[in-house]
């Protein structure tokens, strides 16, 4: 974790909060906590109270609906061209 002095908006509360991490520290932490790759130009920011919400809603679902979700995103592991 660093301080970046930059802030960002949270997709879900919209609240403005300072960057405690990079986009690349977040990019990695997203890829182990839900085990998908989030493009770095999607930009779905989330603040902390937020993103564990969506742990706890990703961790309610199951293989399935995961694997679903991940496709339509075009978060799969070979769905790296975009539209
Ligand atoms: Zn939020």
């Amino acid at each position: 974790m660093s301080v970046t002095g930059e802030t960002y908006t949270c997709n879900n509360c919209g609240a403005t909060y300072e960057k405690a991490w990079t986009d690349e520290e977040s990019l990695a932490q997203t890829k182990v906590d839900f085990g998908v790759h989030v493009r770095a130009d999607d930009e779905a920011t989330l603040c902390d109270a937020c993103y564990a919400l969506m742990i706890e809603w990703w961790d309610s679902l199951s293989a399935e609906q995961r694997a679903r979700i991940a496709r339509n995103a075009g978060y799969g592991d070979t769905a790296e061209s975009g539209p």
